[in-house]
C-alpha cells in the first residue's frame, strides 16, 4: 500500500489525518495512537458488522496486549443523546479503562460526536481516536473537536471541544455507503470550495463522475482538501468566534429547513443534512446576487454542481417562505443584531452579513422552487 494522503491539523492538541483505501485493515496505523491498554471501540449496528471484527483484529495483531470492549449504538441521530451516553460511561467503567484508555469512534458523525463526548467526560478527559466512516464524517464532524449529544429540546445542546489523537479515513469503507449518505457527505465538499475556493469547485466537477463512483484517488483527494480548509480555519478559530462561521454557509437556510419538516430526512420523507445544506447553498447565492453582492452566474455554476451530485437545489413543496425566516430568527447562531447569514461575494469568498432585510430574504426564498 503506499503512503497515506495526510493532513495536520494545528492548534493546542495538534492531530493527524490519514486517508487511503485499506487504513483500517492497518494495525499500526490504528494503534499508532493509543497509549495505554484499554481501547473502547465505540460503533453503531449497521457499521459495527462490516468493519469492527476487522479493526479490532488489526489492532490485536499490531498490539497483542490491549483490552478492548465494545460499545454498539443502534444507528441514527435520535441515539445520540445523554441515555447513549451514560451507557458508554458504564462500558468503560467495565472495562475498567485507566485515564490512558482510548475510545475509538468506527462509525459516522453520530458515533463520532457521541464517543467523542464520552471521551471528553471519562475521568475528565482520555483519548478518542476518529475512524471516520461516511463522507460527512471524514470531511467534516470527525475534524474540529467539536462532540455533543442532542437534548429534547435541541441539536448538540451538551457537548465539550475535545480534539481527536488521531483521524484515520478508509475511503474504501465508502463503498458500502448508501448513495444518498454519499451525496450528503458530497455537499458539505461542494461547501469548501464555495466560501473558500473556486479552483476547488472546478476540480469537483471535472472529477463528479469518479466521486459518484466511489474512486479511491478521487475520493482522498477531494477528503484531502475539504480537511485542509476545515483545518485552516479550526486552527485560525478554534472556538467559532470569528472566520470559523462561514463553515455555516448554507446552514442558517438548511437549519431552517431541516426543522420546519421535523428532521423527516432519515425517515425518508424530508431532506437530509447535507440535501438541506445544498439547497441552503443555492439560496445563500441566490441571496448574495440579489443584494448585489455577487454575479448571478456563480449561484447557477453552484446549483448546476449540487445537481451533477443528485443534490436538490430548489425549495421543497410546502414550506412557507415566512415559517423559515421565523425559524431562521431562532437559530442558536442568529443574536440581538439579527440572522446573521453567510453570504458571498461570489464563488470561494464568502462572507458574514448582518442587516439582511426581511423582504429580500422572502423573495429569495420565494424564488427558489424546485
Ligand atoms: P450517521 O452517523 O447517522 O451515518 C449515516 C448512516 O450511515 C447511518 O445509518 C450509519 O449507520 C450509516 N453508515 C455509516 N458509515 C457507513 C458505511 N461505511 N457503510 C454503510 N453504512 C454506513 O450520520 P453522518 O451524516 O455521518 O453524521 C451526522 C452527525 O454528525 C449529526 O449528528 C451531526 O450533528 C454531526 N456533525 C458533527 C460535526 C462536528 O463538528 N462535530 C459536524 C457535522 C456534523
Ligand atoms: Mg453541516
Amino acid at each position: 500500500m503506499s503512503a497515506p494522503r495526510t493532513v495536520e491539523v494545528g492548534g493546542a492538541a495538534p492531530y493527524t489525518i490519514a486517508i487511503a483505501p485499506g487504513l483500517l485493515d492497518d494495525g499500526h496505523c490504528l494503534a499508532a495512537g493509543i497509549r495505554g491498554k484499554h481501547v473502547l471501540l465505540a460503533s453503531d449496528a449497521n457499521v459495527a458488522p462490516l468493519y469492527a471484527d476487522g479493526v479490532e483484529a488489526a489492532l490485536r495483531r499490531a498490539r497483542p496486549g490491549l483490552a478492548i470492549g465494545r460499545f454498539v449504538i443502534p444507528p441514527g441521530e435520535h441515539e445520540k443523546t445523554l441515555v447513549r451516553f451514560g451507557e458508554a460511561m458504564g462500558a468503560l467503567a467495565a472495562l475498567g479503562a485507566t485515564r490512558d484508555a482510548t475510545v475509538i469512534a468506527l462509525g459516522g458523525g453520530v458515533v463520532g460526536d457521541l464517543a467523542g463526548f464520552a471521551a471528553a467526560c471519562w475521568m475528565r478527559g482520555i483519548d478518542v481516536v476518529q475512524l471516520p466512516t461516511t463522507l460527512l464524517a471524514m470531511v467534516d464532524s470527525s475534524v474540529g473537536g467539536k462532540t455533543a449529544v442532542d437534548l429534547p429540546a435541541g441539536k448538540n445542546l451538551v457537548g465539550a471541544f475535545h480534539p481527536p489523537r488521531a483521524v484515520v479515513a478508509d475511503t474504501r469503507a465508502l463503498r458500502t455507503l448508501p448513495k444518498r449518505e454519499l451525496r450528503a457527505g458530497l455537499a458539505e465538499v461542494v461547501k469548501y470550495g464555495a466560501i473558500f475556493d473556486a479552483g476547488f469547485l472546478d476540480w469537483l466537477d471535472a472529477n463528479a463522475d469518479a466521486l459518484l463512483a466511489r474512486d479511491d484517488a478521487a475520493l482522498a483527494e477531494a477528503i484531502a482538501r475539504s480537511c485542509e480548509f476545515k483545518a485552516d480555519v479550526v486552527a485560525r478559530d478554534p472556538r467559532e468566534h470569528g472566520d470559523r462561521a462561514l463553515l455555516n454557509f448554507g446552514h442558517t437556510f438548511g437549519h431552517a429547513i431541516e426543522t420546519e419538516q421535523g428532521y423527516a430526512g432519515t425517515s425518508g420523507d424530508g431532506l437530509n443534512h447535507g440535501e438541506a445544506v445544498a439547497v441552503g447553498m443555492v439560496l445563500a447565492a441566490r441571496l448574495s446576487t440579489a443584494l448585489g453582492l455577487a454575479p448571478m452566474a456563480d449561484a447557477v455554476h453552484l446549483q448546476a454542481l449540487l445537481q451533477r451530485f443528485g443534490l436538490p437545489t430548489g425549495m421543497p413543496a410546502g414550506l412557507a417562505p415566512e415559517r423559515l425566516l421565523a425559524r431562521m430568527r431562532l437559530d442558536k447562531k442568529a443574536d440581538a443584531g439579527g440572522i446573521r447569514f453567510v453570504l458571498w461575494d461570489g464563488a470561494g469568498r464568502a462572507r458574514l452579513v448582518t442587516g439582511v432585510g426581511d423582504a429580500e430574504v422572502l423573495a429569495t426564498l420565494a424564488d427558489t422552487r424546485s
